[in-house]
């Protein structure tokens, strides 16, 4: 009779411990490939879904692999979020193969194509730069929580409202700022192309030492010829960028001196990803202000 009683109990545990691995929260789970969308999913969706980005803070998305854990976080998912315009190349294989199973959106799906800035073919992925293009993918993101949860409806709708509009005010007090810098001084070089529509925008001329994507190396013949245009237009500050290597920056400053002249580094700016949660820079909102701040001080030579 005891043994009996005691096999109860252990088959009990046993079932609540299982239960517990398996649900972790009645909250809808929403994984997003980066930083920038899992912010969204926090501004329009609160505290009624769980939200996580599979690449961590500083990471370079162009350059990520999917881990065993992050097939293992896409798979279990109830919604996923990604770019959509191969900002996450090396991510391609197992996302195609997880939105066979698991509701799944590319976040720039709602943008007027003709929009895009394109290159060889490829539309470039670096949308969020500008605030008007970032609210397509807003809508998007409240679209679909009103899919998978249509009871919270309104409260998505009015969180996509509220952040579309803070996001149209961030666009037009960064225009104000950024129209004060004189017209020869509106010239950004950063690591690599992914400031073309912040860029496009704003009115500012933007140049990358890499392409819109990290993969490839750069070659002298493309630092040469942007050493070449520093010197001709007498450019005074470069930007390096959270998720890339500064090689590449390192290389064009010592072109530039190597013809006579001298480069600044003007601060690092976030481009691909966000700061760490918890950090004064954790929001698409706070990167962008902290930006814009790094760009001006930088090129005006105030900081
Ligand atoms: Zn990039």
């Amino acid at each position: 009779m005891f043994t009996r009683y005691i096999y109860i109990i252990a088959l009990a545990l046993i079932l609540c411990s299982c239960t517990s691995v398996v649900k972790k929260s009645d909250k809808p789970a929403v994984i997003t490939t980066n930083s920038m969308i899992a912010d969204i999913v926090r501004n329009v969706a609160g505290e009624f879904v769980t939200v996580e980005s599979i690449m961590p803070p500083g990471i370079d998305p162009h350059q990520y692999k999917a881990s065993e854990g992050d097939v293992v976080k896409l798979a279990g998912a109830d919604l996923i979020f990604h770019n959509g315009l191969s900002l996450e190349g090396k991510l391609g294989k197992v996302l195609e193969r997880t939105q066979k199973q698991v509701l799944s959106y590319p976040i720039t799906q709602y943008m007027p194509r003709d929009q895009f800035i394109v290159d060889m073919n490829t539309p470039d992925p670096h949308v969020w730069f500008d605030p008007q293009m970032w609210v397509y993918a807003i809508n998007c993101v409240a679209d679909a929580l009103v899919q998978i949860d249509p009871a919270n409806t309104l409260y998505y709708r009015k969180n996509e409202e509220t952040y579309i509009r803070e996001l149209l005010q961030l666009n037009e007090n960064s225009k104000a700022r950024l129209d004060t810098v004189p017209m020869n001084k509106r010239i950004l070089i950063t690591s690599h192309n992914a400031f073309r529509y912040f860029g496009r925008a704003y009115g500012w001329e933007v140049l990358g030492v890499q392409g819109m994507n990290t993969n490839s190396e750069t070659s002298v013949y493309s630092i040469q010829a942007l050493a070449d245009t520093v010197m001709r237009r007498g450019v005074e500050c470069v930007f390096t960028e959270t998720s890339v290597p500064y090689r590449s920056i390192e290389a064009l400053t010592a072109s530039v001196i190597a013809l006579g002249g001298n480069l600044k580094h003007c601060g690092v700016l976030y481009s691909d990803s966000l700061g760490v949660a918890g950090s004064d820079i954790d929001s698409y909102e706070k990167i962008f202000e902290y930006n814009l701040d790094t760009i001006i001080n930088g090129v005006l030579n105030e900081q």
